[in-house]
């Protein structure tokens, strides 16, 4: 089964996030895709409602502390994500390592207590386009994956890695099916090296993915699924998406 996730970013207000759902209706209760939404956190409580309607929903935290409780004003716990009912957190989004210069110790950091409080891991990882035109695609994942999953347990139902190519998200440049393709298989393999399940792992590519573009992209077999910013935020492109990676 392949995976959509949205990720709605600083996105939506309540009325729009009403408007969403009022147009997803019952439209996704038979999809053969698996789905969740990672709203700003003020909002996850909002979302959780829905799971009335949309029973399949599964709902996200885009970010957190490693910490569970204590004196960081304005962060977010794990615990109480937990507490909440929130299935999957994202972590190493390219904007929360760029813009908040979370680095690959604080990322593993948040990785255990994910795991911890007993929610699945959405890994985010990708190269910039410098990066890739030198040729160091392959180090840089690599690198990202080595450390800021250092001694962290890989358990498919517990980890979902998302390759997300740096110049990809948010510009409308997605990264063609074999390009995608090539570092997946690189990814997959190093599954492969660290485990004995590396077929169960969800694989998820992130970068400008679109209605017109998830086809080809999970057609491919180390793909499983996108990780969406932009494209998740319209109703009927989120329903195109959970169709589109139906197989
Ligand atoms: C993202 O934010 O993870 C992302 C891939 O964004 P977009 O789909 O807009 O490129």
């Amino acid at each position: 089964m392949n995976t959509i996730f949205g990720n709605w970013k600083m996105n939506h207000s309540l009325n729009e996030i009403q408007s969403f759902f009022s147009e997803i209706g019952q439209q996704l209760h038979s999809t053969k895709t698996k789905f969740g939404i990672a709203p700003q956190s003020i909002h996850i409580p909002i979302l959780l409602k829905y799971k009335e309607q949309i029973p399949n929903l599964l709902i996200g935290a885009q970010n957190c502390h490693f910490e569970e409780s204590g004196a960081f004003t304005g962060e977010v716990s794990p615990k109480n994500l937990k507490d909440l009912g929130v299935d999957f957190c994202l972590v190493g989004h390219s904007e929360r390592r760029e813009y908040f210069k979370e680095d690959h110790e604080l990322l593993n950091k948040k990785v255990r207590a994910l795991l911890k409080n007993e929610m699945t891991v959405v890994f985010c990882f990708g190269e910039t386009l410098e990066q890739r035109e030198a040729g160091n695609t392959a180090t840089i994942v690599l690198e990202q994956l080595n450390r800021g999953l250092v001694d962290i347990p890989l358990k498919p139902e517990q980890i979902i890695l998302a390759y997300e190519p740096v110049w990809a998200i948010g510009t409308g440049q997605t990264a063609t099916p074999e390009q995608a393709q090539e570092v997946h298989a690189l990814i997959r393999g190093w599954l492969s090296e660290k485990t004995n399940c590396a077929n169960d792992f969800t694989i998820l590519y992130g970068g400008s993915v679109k209605p017109n573009n998830i086809k080809d992209l999970v057609e491919n077999k180390d793909i499983n699924g996108g990780l969406v910013g932009g494209a998740s935020l319209k109703a009927s492109d989120f329903i195109a998406l959970c169709t589109g990676a139906e197989n």
